[in-house]
């Protein structure tokens, strides 16, 4: 029986998706720029699922802008700010997404900015105060994402965004991880630059969006025929737009603590030397990042894996090297410990019994390696 538990990593396309996105393949298939009929057509269905989108996420639709992604979003908001501002300080949350992190330490060091990084506590919260110290006069960016993809830990954005309203600074907020997985009121938290991709809820892979508020300035991302308000040319993904609208059409707040919580309980219970990262702390109701001592993620993963479980390490490969998770290597982990990591994250789907499942097979796979190893 093969279980999918990687939420964070990707979700399963829903059918709704599918079917809005075969519907506007075949009978919008024109370019919603030309002044035709099938212009028209391919317009009115990228309008519709502009408004809708404006709609369930509480902003303008004029505020949208249609993207490749998460990381694309995020990269047009950091490229779009940086490149405006006068020389000064970026202050970023170091347990961002590499698509933010990257970005910034890119853009900073070709632009001559300051780049100062946030470290959250051992429990993976940033400390809003802390932060915010750090938003001086010299403060021409900051960025913090709303839920942390590995941890699971939610973010003060709401006092960050504030702060920064204060002070002018423009603040993007990272909402990949936030939507479908928490109570989310975006309109409310009025950031400046806020990003979602598609993916995360049941929509398409390689469709986002970053909402930007009215009136914020932005250097223009991708030059060509003005799409998107001049803000992204090129021609617009229209099935895929129609897909994520229908996605997020559906989309409810799915709570999944009892089966997480569940889950962690009986991990403890078997294994009482595991540590569970961001436990005691706000955390988004489907994630759990935990050390198995004495264990290699890596290993830990595969074994799984042939056993039908999809679940995540506590690393990332780059350039062929394994490096263990920046995230909790920031939250004080030590590298042996971040190397023995493994992050779950359920779907509403998943029963408690998919979490005694994984249980017994992360207690097999133990014996069964150190039985291996003599141990
Ligand atoms: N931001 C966060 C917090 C993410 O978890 C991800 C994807 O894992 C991204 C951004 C990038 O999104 P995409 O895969 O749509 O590029």
């Amino acid at each position: 029986m093969q279980r999918y538990l990687d939420y964070n990593a990707t979700c399963p396309t829903l059918d709704v998706a599918l079917e809005a996105m075969a519907e506007a393949a075949r009978h919008a298939s024109g370019n919603p720029s030309s002044m035709h009929w099938a212009g028209r057509s391919a317009r009115r269905v990228l309008d519709d699922a502009r408004d809708k989108i404006a709609r369930y996420l509480n902003v303008e639709s004029g505020s949208l802008v249609f993207t490749a992604g998460g990381t694309e979003a995020n990269n047009m908001a950091i490229f779009g700010c940086l490149s405006l501002a006068k020389k000064g300080k970026v202050v970023v949350s170091a347990i961002e997404h590499p698509s933010v992190l990257e970005t910034i330490t890119y853009w900073c060091e070709r632009l001559g900015h300051e780049l100062c990084l946030v470290r959250p506590q051992k429990n993976g919260q940033v400390d809003a105060d802390t932060f915010c110290a750090q938003l001086d006069e010299h403060a021409v960016m900051a960025c913090m994402m709303w839920a942390n993809n590995e941890s699971g830990v939610i973010q003060p954005v709401q006092q960050v965004v504030q702060a920064c309203k204060q002070l002018s600074v423009p603040v993007l907020v990272d909402g990949v991880q936030a939507l479908g997985k928490m109570q989310v009121d975006i309109g409310a938290l009025d950031a400046d630059f806020i990003s979602f991709s598609a993916h995360k809820i049941g929509g398409p892979k390689g469709v986002g969006v970053l909402a930007i508020r009215r009136g914020v300035q932005l250097e223009t991302w991708a030059l060509g025929g003005g799409q998107e308000r001049g803000r992204r040319s090129g021609t617009e993904n229209v099935p895929a737009v129609a897909g994520f609208a229908a996605a997020l059409g559906v989309l409810n707040f799915s709570d999944t603590a009892a089966v997480r919580d569940g889950f962690e309980e009986k991990l403890l219970l078997k294994m009482p030397d595991v540590t569970i990262h961001g436990s005691g702390v706000e955390r988004v109701s489907n994630t759990s990042m935990f050390t198995v001592p004495g264990m290699d993620g890596e290993t830990l993963l595969m074994q799984l894996d042939l056993a039908g479980f999809a679940v995540a390490s506590g690393s990332a490969c780059s350039s062929g090297k394994r490096e263990p998770s920046h995230v909790l290597q920031a939250m004080g982990v030590d590298d042996r410990a971040a190397r023995s990591s493994l992050r779950v994250s359920f779907g509403a789907e998943h029963t408690t019994d998919d979490a005694q499942a994984l249980v017994d097979e992360l207690v097999r796979i133990r014996g069964l390696l150190k039985h291996m190893a003599g141990l």
